[in-house]
C-alpha cells in the first residue's frame, strides 16, 4: 500500500509539480519556466562597457562610459571581425552555463523557451542589436551533429527571435558542409583552422543584399560567427550582426 502511495505521489509530482532543472527545488512561481526563481537570478547579465566591434566586455573599475562610447579594443584594432556587430546578454558561466549543457547534451529541448526569453527580454528592453534586420539566420550544425543531437539548439532560438521580431528566418541556405570537432580546447589559429572552409551558401540570391541577424547559442571568441559572416559576405549580404546568448568572459 505505502509502495503504490510513493508511486502514486511521483506520477503526480511529474504531472503537476515543475521541478528546478538546475537545482531540482519544486518551482512556485506560475509560467512555463523550468528554472526556479533563485537559479534564475543568478544569471548574470554582460555589463554596458564592451569594445563596440565585438562586443568584448572592458574590464574597468570606475565608470568611463562617456569616454568608452565608441571603444574599440586592442584586438579589433588590429584585425577587425568581418562582422559588423555582435552583441552578448548573458555571461557564459554558472547557472547558464549549466542550463546550456543540460539544453544542448541532455537534449531537454524544452529549454529553449526559457533561454530564449532571456534573449526576447534583451531584445524588448531596446539594447543592442542594428535595428533593421531583414531576416534571420543562425549557426547550423553539421548534419551528423543534428542527428545525433535531434535538434539545432540555434535554430531554436533564431525562430523564436524571428516571431517575436516578425522577420523571415532563412533555414537550409548557411550550412555547414564539413564536420569540426568541439573548439573548447583549441587555440586562436586551431580554432580559425577548425572552422575555415566549414559552411557554405546555398542560395546566394536569397541573402544579396540583406542585413542578417545571425544568431548563435555562445559566443567563444567569435572565430565561429565570424567564418560565417565571411562566408555570408562573400555571397553578396550587406549587413551581418550577430547576437548570442551568451559569451565567455
Ligand atoms: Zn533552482
Ligand atoms: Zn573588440
Amino acid at each position: 500500500m505505502r509502495a503504490t502511495r510513493g508511486i502514486f505521489r511521483k506520477v503526480m509530482d511529474t504531472v503537476f509539480l515543475r521541478r528546478c532543472k538546475i537545482c531540482n527545488s519544486i518551482i512556485v512561481e506560475e509560467g512555463k519556466r523550468h528554472i526556479c526563481m533563485g537559479c534564475w537570478r543568478n544569471i548574470t547579465l554582460i555589463g554596458k562597457h564592451l569594445c563596440s566591434c565585438c562586443g568584448k566586455p572592458l574590464q574597468i573599475s570606475y565608470d568611463l562610459s562617456e569616454e568608452l562610447n565608441g571603444y574599440i579594443c586592442g584586438r579589433c584594432r588590429e584585425k577587425p571581425p568581418v562582422f559588423d556587430s555582435v552583441c552578448s546578454i548573458c555571461r557564459y558561466d554558472g547557472v547558464l552555463k549549466e542550463l546550456i549543457h543540460i539544453y544542448k547534451y541532455n537534449m531537454i529541448k524544452s529549454l529553449g523557451c526559457d533561454l530564449v526569453s532571456l534573449m526576447i527580454d534583451y531584445i524588448k528592453s531596446g539594447n543592442g542589436i542594428h535595428p533593421h534586420p531583414n531576416s534571420i539566420m543562425y549557426v547550423p550544425l553539421h548534419r551528423r551533429k543534428l542527428k545525433e543531437r535531434g535538434f539545432d539548439q540555434s535554430y531554436i532560438l533564431a525562430r523564436e527571435i524571428g516571431d517575436y521580431l516578425n522577420i523571415p528566418l532563412i533555414t537550409d541556405n548557411l550550412s555547414k558542409s564539413r564536420y569540426t570537432g568541439p573548439q573548447v580546447k583549441l587555440s586562436g589559429n586551431e580554432r580559425l583552422r577548425n572552422v575555415k572552409g566549414a559552411f557554405i551558401v546555398q542560395r546566394p540570391d536569397e541573402i544579396r543584399k540583406m542585413n542578417i541577424l545571425l544568431i548563435d547559442d555562445v559566443f567563444t571568441t567569435g572565430t565561429t560567427v565570424n567564418e560565417c559572416a565571411r562566408v555570408l559576405k562573400r555571397a553578396g549580404t550587406d549587413r551581418v550582426d550577430v547576437l548570442t546568448l551568451a559569451r565567455a568572459v
